[in-house]
């Protein structure tokens, strides 16, 4: 579907779609979301920080042990989508729904010239989640020794309030749970059981999304974001929400 057509329909819904038509407005939904509410794409996906301007976007201390990040390098990503795929066996992702997607934008380099460029995107599961502060029923919540932002099913109500206060556009309703689903950092299926990566993290052919406990110091994911010089940057920092979810090059 092209981004015109699902324009047009931004405001007449989406529940009356055929899943494919849903599914591609989902996915491009976030994209949708950083044009009509920062006035440009640019407030989406280009708010980077030196490491000196680092504070703001990184916590001074760690609150959980472990405190679960993850780094994405996103010029390294090809858009294979073996993260999505691995993503939707593991976790039982329906056709029209998604826990992490790749957004795509053309670069003009040069006269005539331009590039395409990958942003592999998930929950960024925020220090300050707005979707933990609106749930009426506590379903979505803070896992206390993770951190990893959480769904206990049995609570939700359907009422998509968390949908509406999430700026990343990370969940979705799944209509055979009839309950809010999203990236749990691969808890449920994977951590809990002993496994130290995520399932999108293991898949990935070129190293793009680097996963672990920014707490240690002797992460990657801490060396990434803390090593002098990088430029780290998150999504949508104007909102406030303390994404766990870096991103950087190289
Ligand atoms: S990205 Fe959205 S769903 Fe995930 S923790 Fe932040 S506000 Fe909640
Ligand atoms: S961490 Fe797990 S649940 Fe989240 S996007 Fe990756 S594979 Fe999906
Ligand atoms: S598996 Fe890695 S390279 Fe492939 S689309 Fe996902 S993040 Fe990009």
């Amino acid at each position: 579907m092209k981004i015109e057509e699902i324009e047009k329909l931004k405001n007449e819904g989406v529940e009356h779609l055929p899943s494919k038509e849903r599914r591609d407005f989902l996915r491009l939904g976030l994209v949708v979301t950083g044009v009509f509410a920062g006035g440009s794409i640019l407030s989406l996906m280009s708010a980077k920080r030196g490491h000196a301007d680092v504070e703001g976007i990184v916590l001074k201390q760690y609150s959980y042990k472990p405190h679960y990040s993850m780094v994405i390098r996103q010029d390294r990503c090809i858009d294979c989508q073996r993260c999505m795929d691995a993503c939707v066996k593991t976790n039982h992702v329906p056709d029209y729904g998604y826990r992490t997607t790749i957004l795509e934008r053309e670069l003009v380099i040069g006269p005539g010239s331009k590039q395409r460029e990958f942003m592999p995107v998930l929950c960024n599961h925020c220090n300050r989640p707005p979707c933990v502060r609106v749930c009426p029923t506590r379903a979505t919540y803070k896992d206390k020794k993770t951190g990893i932002v959480r769904m206990d099913i049995k609570k939700c109500i359907g009422c998509k309030t968390c949908m509406a206060a999430c700026p990343y556009n990370a969940r979705y309703f799944n209509e055979e749970i009839r309950a809010i689903d999203k990236c749990d950092f691969c808890w449920e299926n994977r951590l809990s059981k002993g496994e130290t990566l995520t399932a999108c993290a293991a898949a990935c052919p070129a190293d793009v999304r680097i996963f672990g406990d920014i707490s240690d110091p002797s992460s990657r994911v801490y060396k990434l974001v803390h090593e002098p010089e990088r430029v780290v940057w998150v999504l949508r920092p104007e909102t406030g929400t303390l994404p766990n979810v870096f991103y950087t090059k190289g």
